[in-house]
């Protein structure tokens, strides 16, 4: 019998999107262009909102620069769980850029609650490997 994909979800709408988050972090990773876009994923140590004046904490950013570069930025000081719906919350903002922070924070918990224990695990360790960068100016 074939291998199977063990950790996949009994959910297949949530393997579904599943698979196009890895295909844009693996495509980030081979710094490679996905229809255009450059995704570039980074973990800070101490990620702040420099915007406001109390500079609160921040879990994750995604700044958008010239020529279709997309910076994210992870803290990882926060639990593994929190980096994780981080980066799921981040590639939201990326795949569906028109949205605001509520529809956003929706979708982080959605696919949250039905990835596989696995899956979230797989999505650790691509963050696990980033490389560490200070935060953005
Ligand atoms: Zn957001």
């Amino acid at each position: 019998m074939k291998n199977k994909k063990i950790y996949q979800s009994n959910n297949l709408l949530a393997n579904w999107i599943f698979n196009q988050l890895l295909k844009i972090i693996r495509t980030a990773k081979k710094k490679k262009r996905l229809v255009g876009n450059l995704v570039k994923l980074y973990k800070v140590c101490d990620l702040r909102n420099t915007d406001d004046k109390k500079k609160e904490k921040l879990s994750g950013l995604i700044i958008t620069r010239k020529k279709r570069t997309c910076c994210i930025y992870i803290n990882f000081k926060d639990a593994p769980s929190e980096q994780i719906k981080t980066l799921i919350h981040e590639l939201g903002h990326f795949i569906f850029w028109w949205e605001y922070e509520p529809p956003i924070i929706k979708l982080e918990n959605l696919i949250w609650d039905a990835l596989s224990q696995e899956q979230k695990e797989i999505l650790f360790e691509f963050i696990r490997k980033l490389k560490i960068t200070r935060q953005p100016k």
